[in-house]
């Protein structure tokens, strides 16, 4: 790829984005204020975007506020992910159809529209990233994943804010893109002017940067950028030693911590349901019971379920302790004998999510002081 200098886009030049990506005939999805919290959905102007909002978040806790100026993406990350739209949480595999007396299956379709999601953070780069890995990286190739995943064109935006339980520096993810997207942007004010500094990450970044207006980046606004993204690195609302979590935790498997958490846990699975890395489903088949035929859907599953390690006569993890130990240590241990990294990009949204607020760098923690250890408050 030619290298391209970072370049000051206007925010008209934002509306101009859109416009482009329109056109080239992308689905243009972005945040959204919807039911008092930022969603990712359809957007096709700036009045769209979250425009003076932000959000303070902690253990089982989200709110939005105004910030009291008009920045566009001042906030931290919302409930959803982008595997919303990558890896549908309802998907129909198949259905019957009929041809007279015969009967045959037909599998869906793999979508037509290519996705151009706007504002996707680091953290969520990286788990994108993952979830190729888990979907795309193996023998058996999810076709559904890779139809919505090949043609997408991502428009990342650091963030110059940290939401109150981001640990991406704890976890290397963040809060700077580096790599995955076409287009990165910083949101900056520069003598008193909003604009955005702009890099491109990829051909396709560049030709649409090439259509946009601009014009190069002053160095004042190339520094401003810098400080906007180490003000959050330096602003993490949590923090979490990662670089032996493999050991410690495997080597705890028995710890009392594990019951403690059983004491809180709903084993609702919302955890699993907002992280934006897990993968797990379980297929249902229905049958019309007029002859109308049958169909097979995917939904997400999670391992919060007692239905999701039945096996032939019962649950292999039939506790709360079982159940949440299955989820901490696959996320942050024996994801990287399977995956080859973590399943954690400590975006956060499993502490904000969870109704009795467990807090996954916290349970981390009492493990580790248990051993002796520091808790974890120097990085990894
Ligand atoms: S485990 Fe929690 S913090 Fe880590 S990626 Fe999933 S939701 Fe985010
Ligand atoms: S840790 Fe929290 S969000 Fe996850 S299953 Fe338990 S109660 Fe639900």
């Amino acid at each position: 790829m030619e290298k391209m200098e970072r370049v000051a886009l206007a925010v008209d030049a934002l509306a101009a984005l859109m416009r482009e990506l329109e056109d080239r005939g992308y689905r243009v999805v972005g945040p959204t204020v919807r039911d008092q919290a930022i969603v990712y959905d359809d957007i096709a102007s700036l009045a769209d975007l979250p425009q003076g909002w932000t959000d303070e978040q902690d253990g089982g806790r989200y709110r939005l506020v105004r910030r009291g100026d008009d920045a566009l993406f001042g906030y931290a990350v919302g409930p959803q992910s982008w595997k919303k739209f990558l890896y549908p949480p309802v998907l129909r595999l198949w259905e019957t159809a009929y041809q007279g007396e015969r009967v045959s299956v037909v599998p869906a379709e793999p979508p037509a529209e290519r996705f151009a999601f706007i504002g996707v953070r680091a953290c969520e780069l990286h788990a994108i990233a993952i979830q190729d890995r888990v979907l795309l990286g193996g023998p058996h190739v999810d076709p559904h994943y890779h139809a919505r995943r090949e043609g997408a064109f991502i428009v990342a935006v650091n963030c110059s804010v940290a939401g109150g339980t981001c640990f991406c520096v704890s976890m290397k993810t963040g809060p700077k893109a580096e790599a995955g997207f076409d287009l990165a942007l910083t949101e900056v004010v520069v003598e008193g002017t909003r604009l955005f500094v702009a890099e491109a990450g990829s051909d396709s970044g560049r030709d649409v940067l090439s259509r946009l207006p601009r014009r190069p980046a002053t160095a004042e606004e190339l520094a401003a950028a810098e400080t906007a993204v180490s003000r959050a690195a330096a602003a993490m609302g949590r923090q979490m030693r990662s670089d032996d979590l493999r050991e410690l935790l495997m080597r705890n498997l028995e710890h009392p911590q594990w019951d403690d958490v059983a004491e809180r846990c709903l084993t609702c699975g919302n955890c699993t349901m907002v992280c934006p890395t897990c993968f797990c489903t379980s297929v249902e088949d229905s049958s019309d019971l007029a002859g109308g035929g049958a169909s097979r859907t995917r939904r997400w599953d999670s391992c919060f379920t007692l239905d999701f390690s039945y096996i032939h006569g019962g649950s292999v993890r039939a506790s709360a302790r079982s159940r949440y130990r299955q989820w901490m240590t696959h996320k942050l241990a024996t994801w990287i004998d399977q995956f080859g990294s973590s399943g954690c990009v400590g975006c956060g949204r499993c502490i904000t999510w969870c109704p009795v607020g467990i807090d996954i760098t916290q349970e981390v923690r009492a493990i580790r002081e248990a051993e002796g250890g520091d808790g974890g408050r120097h990085e990894g």
